[in-house]
Parts: structure tokens; sequence; C-alpha cells
């Protein structure tokens, strides 16, 4: 991607870099390479009020702001920085292809801004996956916490990466979240230690093929100096750590929900065990934490706290903070949120279950369930979803636009079990939906909000379907207290 051609060491004086979309990663980075003397350009496709008053502030600055067409390359472009979520087959990056102009994400521009004001940069621990990457940051960034560390959670979560590099703050290490798509525009960062948590099948229309969303995954692994952490139960991430090139002495650290290997994190007797760092990994193990400590204790959030323990392991925490660390640790709304239990029924919210990738593990937590599901599908298929849980399923309710998609697998794989289709996309569409998944339940049950869809087509986003959920929950609860 000749990323090499505009080095770290280069002198922004007086260079010409176009920087690809108005919004939270485009005006930073507009704003600290103006700031270094490099004469910025921002292109961007819209040009509404929301723009044409960001671009004032910036034309304010002496940064040049074209609205309407972000296509078209400004001719003397020497670099162009580009939000990550910009697709990579627009017309800007092949013309900047075609005239030899390398293309940096956001993330490659903290990394090559990162120590150039003389301080000395924090290591990046880096966590990537199709799903738990918010999660599994949050719990290192808790356990970094614990052991006494200045760390913070940043990349595709809250603060962005570049936000963390150039601020005020000083920082021993951090806790970075990476997507595809940051990692598609960054050829160069080097992680002190990363992880790929689980890789399915996911914005395969952004990327182009199954291998390519993998493919920049992988990049995560590059350059690792000390530990490359992968998913013992999916083959696909120890594949991407065998296929990196990394340091020398970087080791391969597998975690798993069974007793642990060598080199491996693991749960022996409900107990959390690291045998990949400690003195004699053949004959020992180190107690980390309970089972209980994790919050909450569904599988899949216990691999994620696995693969959080040993980055902070290879980072050197000791394990009495890897417990207090997991302790501490509250998810964020909207994963697995329990909102309430009523006439002996728990009511659960993963409206953040937003492919079939996620609502499988979610299914996976509860023994039995009166599923709420659909939305908008993107192209997605359940059979293999609905077959994996249709012993577990009391009942269920079907939303959104997609919703015959979920209902036909039903029929092929769980015609026994009882569906109310619901044909409405009104704002008391989901008030419905809890009431008919009440009347499913019996005591003991859970109602599980897991649409394995995104929720555009009802609402504006994952969140204030999740509140939508919880609203109507709390609703009921009040009236039957
Ligand atoms: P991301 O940041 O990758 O989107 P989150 O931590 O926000 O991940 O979780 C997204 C969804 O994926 C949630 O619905 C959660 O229940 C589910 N999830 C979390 N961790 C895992 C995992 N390790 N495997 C499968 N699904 C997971």
């Amino acid at each position: 991607m000749g990323s090499q051609e505009v080095s770290s060491t280069v002198d922004w004086q007086g260079k010409h870099v176009t920087v690809a979309g108005l919004g939270v990663s485009g005006i930073p980075a507009a704003r600290a390479l103006h700031e270094r003397g490099a004469l910025v350009t921002v292109v961007n496709d819209g040009n509404d009020e929301r723009a044409r008053a960001q671009a004032a502030e910036l034309e304010a600055l002496g940064i040049t702001v074209r609205l309407g067409d972000g296509a078209t390359l400004p001719p003397s472009t020497e670099l162009v920085v580009t939000a990550p979520g910009w697709q990579p087959d627009k017309p800007l990056f092949l013309a900047a292809a075609e005239a030899g102009v390398p293309v940096w994400g956001d993330v490659e521009l903290a990394w090559r801004l990162r120590g150039d004001d003389g301080r000395k940069p924090a290591p990046w621990l880096a966590v990537t996956g199709t799903n738990g990457k918010t999660t599994t940051v949050r719990m290192l960034a808790s356990i970094l916490e614990a052991a006494g560390l200045r760390t913070a959670a940043v990349g595709n979560i809250g603060v962005s990466l570049l936000d963390a590099v150039l601020g005020e703050t000083e920082y021993d290490v951090l806790a970075v979240e990476l997507s595809s798509y940051q990692l598609h525009w960054a050829p160069s960062p080097r992680a002190h230690s990363a992880a790929v948590l689980n890789l399915a099948p996911d914005h395969l229309d952004w990327h182009g093929s199954m291998a390519a969303y993998a493919a920049d995954k992988g990049r995560v692994y590059e350059g690792n100096t000390v530990a490359c952490v992968y998913n013992a139960a999916d083959p696909a991430t120890e594949d991407l750590v065998r296929e990196a090139d990394v340091e020398e002495g970087c080791r391969a650290i597998g975690f798993t929900l069974g007793a642990p290997g060598p080199s491996q994190l693991g749960v022996v007797d409900g107990i959390l065990v690291d045998r990949a760092f400690v003195a004699n990994r053949q004959k020992q193990a180190q107690e980390l934490a309970e089972v209980t400590d994790v919050n909450p204790p569904a599988p899949h959030n216990i691999a994620n706290a696995l693969a959080a323990a040993a980055l902070a392991r290879a980072f050197g925490v000791e394990p009495a903070a890897v417990r207090d660390g997991l302790r501490a640790f509250r998810p964020d709304a909207h994963r697995i949120e329990h909102v309430a239990d009523i006439d002996e029924v728990r009511y659960v919210d993963d409206s953040k279950a937003t492919n079939t990738h996620a609502t499988e593990a979610s299914l996976a937590a509860y023994d039995s369930i009166v599923w709420i599901a659909g939305g908008l599908a993107k192209g997605a298929t359940f059979d293999e979803l609905v077959t994996g849980a249709a012993k577990r399923l009391r009942g269920v309710v079907l939303i959104g636009a997609d919703r015959a998609l979920i209902r036909e697998a039903l029929t092929r794989h769980a015609p026994e079990v009882p569906v109310v289709d619901l044909d409405r996309t009104d704002t008391g569409a989901m008030s419905e939906a809890v009431a008919r998944a009440a009347e499913l339940a019996r005591p003991g049950d859970t109602v599980l909000l897991a649409p394995a869809c995104a929720s555009m087509d009802m609402f504006t986003n994952y969140n204030k379907r999740g509140e939508a959920f919880a609203d109507a929950v709390r609703a009921r609860a009040d009236e039957s207290a």
C-alpha cells in the first residue's frame, strides 16, 4: 500500500495531504496535520448543514474543505488520510492507487504521530475479532487499571486513538480496539501483543470476500513483540498467527474454555488458569480468577475474559490484578444486560447481538428461552443458528423487515416451537413483542432480545432498540409490582 513513501520522520511542512471524510476521525486528523505544517484539503461527500458548519470551523484555521465531492483526488495530493469506514473501491482510492499516493486510516496516522512531540509513546495491547471486541478491551483496561497502570480503552470505542496519542494524558499502556476497517488502512502499527477473538463472516460487502476480511484482521498480529493471542476453538484465528510476521521471541498463546495445554489460558473446575506466563508451563498452572468473577459468566464472555487476561499477563500483570480487574468490570449497555425478573422470568437485553455469530453465543448462555429476533438481516442466513438453539427455545417473537427469513428457518428446523410474527414497525411494536414473549414464557425461562439483525428498519440504532425493550420490560415490572 506504499506506506513507506511517507515515513514517520517526514517533515510535514508543506506536504499536500487530502483528508477523506469530515467526522469523528477526519476533523482531528485535519487539525493535527495542519498544526504540523501540512497543506490539508478535506473532501467530503455530504454537503448538509452540519458539514457546512464543520467546514467553516476548519476553514477558519486555514484548512481547505471541499464539500459534495469525495470522489475526486486533488491533483497535488501526496498522501490521503481516510475515515476507516470509506469503502476501498471508492474512486478516490482508485485514483490514489493510480497516482502512487499512499492511503492511511486514522489508526495508521495515530501510529505515525505517536511520540513525535518527544514523549515516550505507550505500547498498544490490541484486540480485534468479529464479536466481543468492546467487552474484551474494557475488561483489559479494567485489569490494567487494577494493576496500577495508567491506561485507557481506545480505538474503535469511545476515545479515538488519535485523541489518545495526541492528548495531554500520559499512558503506560493502551487497550486498543481495532475494527477490520481500521486494520485495512493501517499497514504499520506494531502492537506489543494482540488478540483475534473469533472470525465469522461479517462486513463481507465492504471487504469483498472472507479471505480479504480475515487478512485485514490478521494484520493485528504483524510485528507483535511479546504475544499473539488466538482462540483455540476457532482455528482460523490460529492460522492468522501462523501467517503473521512477528518479532523474534514473540509467542503464540491460546485461550480455551477447556483445560489449557502449555502456552494456553483456560478453565479448570470453575477457575481461570494461566499455563502460558508461568516459569514451567509443562508442569505448572497459575490460578487467575474464578469463573464467577466474570460479569456475566456466559461462556463467550469467559472467552473474552481469558483473552483480556492473556494480553495483561503478556504485559507482565500479576494474577491478583487480573482477578480484581475482572471483578470491577461492568459490561456496556445492551450486551446481555439483565433488565428485570417478572413472575420468575428473567428479561435480558442483548440488542448488540446484530449478527448471527453474536446471537449464537447469547442463545448458548441460557437453558430455556423466549427469543425476540429480527430486523435487517444484512444478507445473513439463519439455518445454523436455529438448528443449534432449537432445543432451548420455548418460543420466538419475530419483529422487523427480514423476519420471514428467520421464520422460514424455524419452520425448517424447529417446527414445533411456537412463533409469533409481529407485522408492525411503529413505536409500540417492541412493547407488544415483550407482551407476547411474556405470554409464551414459563417460570425459570429467559426472555432474550438477541435480534441477529441490524436495527435500522425500526430504530435509529441498536441502543434505541435495547432501550425500547428495557422500557417495555420495566413498565411491565411496575405494573406487576
Ligand atoms: P464488538 O465490539 O466486537 O461488537 P461487543 O463486546 O460489543 O463486541 O459484543 C457484541 C455482541 O457480541 C454482543 O451481543 C455480545 O453478546 C456478543 N459477544 C460478545 N463476545 C462474544 C464472543 N466472544 N463470541 C461471540 N459473541 C460475542
